[in-house]
């Protein structure tokens, strides 16, 4: 595999990283507006936001491309 075929796919996976943090975040927010959530539901899309964001943090010693 080439260097640029490796910078590729190391950027994809960054982004759909990035992507599932931003999207989990976004449908946290919104389900927010929409009703008052319980205290349990509340800590479980901290808990899904927190996962997310530390895929993308763990990931990103990993990425050496600059895309
Ligand atoms: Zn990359």
């Amino acid at each position: 595999m080439t260097d640029l075929q490796n910078a590729v796919l190391c950027c994809i996976e960054r982004e759909r990283l990035e992507f599932e943090w931003l999207e989990v975040r976004t449908r946290g927010q919104y389900v927010r507006r929409l009703r008052r959530l319980s205290r349990a539901e509340q800590a479980e899309w901290d808990r899904r936001e927190q996962e997310a964001l530390r895929r993308l943090a763990d990931y990103d010693p990993e990425h050496r491309c600059n895309g």
